[in-house]
């Protein structure tokens, strides 16, 4: 039975600093130490990052030009892919030993499926997929997530009063990076100690998608995208052979998917990719909560649709009343014309 801790003894702010692809920091967790910053600063503590990785040190320049006060890592080869058991143990290890207050993931897959666990061995909550953090004052600090629910029909907020650490899943895009270096950031280079024994299973061979696109939608300069609007799988056809034109990305929301018009791997939003293009067209989209998460790092964002009332206007830099169709294929005969 784990033994229950005074809530006094936790403190700080960690933030899961995910490394991506085995060559990056993930760009939703340099985002997250942004908003880690603003509370550990509102709570007078540390902002700390963790770190799991194959040669770890050399992640930790870039995590210092975000603001942090600590950074704790590990560096073993076992550590190259995200593996469930040994990150599970290894991290829920530093928790038991550190006692973070709270403790932010990016919502991605190694985000999800590592908060979920440590949440467990914890005994605490967790929240997935928070669109605001905030510390509220008159509950004494506590952490404050703001969350949709019911398919995005309502926000509920979410407070997690009694075990420690607070945690909650971060969407990629929810939160803008900052830079900002902290004088005498402190790191701790913690022992990789894992009994391979344990494992049940074991990785043969690095993790490969089978559906995945050649250009991701992630780093698009201009993505096109669509949604239910367009009413039918030879309209949102169009939009591929548009793209082609343009030397665009499509992408669209989940309406689309559902009906089979475009692969899954093209979502935008909540849980699909977020975007951040120079421009992003967006064609028959009503601008759902999940879908408009996605989209709110592009630079310029025109919307066409039919509903004057369109959440997605909100969103967007422009806005176009009328049929989405007609103008793609006012697009289409001028490419035409020119080629
Ligand atoms: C847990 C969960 C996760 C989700 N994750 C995602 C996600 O990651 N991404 C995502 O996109 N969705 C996601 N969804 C679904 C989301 O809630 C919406 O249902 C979806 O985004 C709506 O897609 P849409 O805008 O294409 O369709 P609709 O909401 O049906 O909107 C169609 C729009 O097209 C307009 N229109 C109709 N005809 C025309 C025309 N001829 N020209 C122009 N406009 C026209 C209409 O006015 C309307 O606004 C999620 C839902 C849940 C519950």
């Amino acid at each position: 039975m784990k033994k229950i801790k005074n809530l006094n003894q936790y403190k700080d702010v960690w933030v899961f600093a995910e490394i991506k692809d085995h060559k990056r920091v993930h760009p939703c967790a340099l985002e997250i130490l942004g908003k880690g910053r603003e509370l550990a600063d509102e709570l007078n503590q540390n902002l700390v990052a963790i770190v799991l990785a194959l040669d770890a040190e050399q992640y930790l320049p870039t995590i210092k030009e975000h603001g942090v006060d600590k950074i704790i890592y590990l560096s073993h080869i076992d550590l190259k892919h995200y593996h469930e058991r040994i990150f599970t143990k290894l991290v829920y290890e530093m928790v038991e030993k550190y006692n973070p207050s709270i403790f932010l993931f990016p919502s991605t897959e190694a985000g999800n499926a590592l908060s979920a666990r440590i949440a467990y061995r914890c005994r605490t909550g967790l929240v997935n997929s928070v669109l605001n953090l905030e510390l509220d004052k008159k509950l004494g600090d506590l952490l404050l997530t703001d969350k949709p629910a019911y398919g995005g029909d309502i926000k509920v907020k979410i407070i997690c009063p009694n075990t420690r650490p607070q945690m909650c899943t971060i969407t990629p895009g929810t939160f803008k990076k900052k830079k900002l270096i902290k004088n005498n950031i402190e790191i701790i280079k913690e022992n990789y100690s894992f009994n391979k024994e344990e494992l049940k299973i074991k990785i043969i061979g690095a993790p490969t998608r089978k559906d995945k696109p050649s250009a991701t939608l992630s780093d698009a300069n201009f993505v096109i995208g669509g949604g239910a609007g367009l009413s039918s799988e030879e309209n949102f056809e169009k939009l591929f052979k548009l793209a082609k034109y343009t030397n665009g990305q499509v992408g669209g929301t989940r309406r689309p998917i559902f009906s089979k018009w475009m692969p899954e791997h093209l979502q935008i939003g909540i849980s699909g990719e977020t975007i951040k293009p120079k421009l992003y067209l967006a064609f028959g989209i009503s601008g759902a909560i999940q879908h408009v998460v996605g989209i709110t790092d592009s630079d310029t964002i025109i919307a066409v649709n039919t509903d004057l009332n369109a959440p997605i206007f909100k969103a967007a830099d422009y806005c176009i009343i009328g049929d989405a169709n007609e103008i793609i294929e006012g697009l289409l005969k001028h490419y035409e014309i020119e080629e």
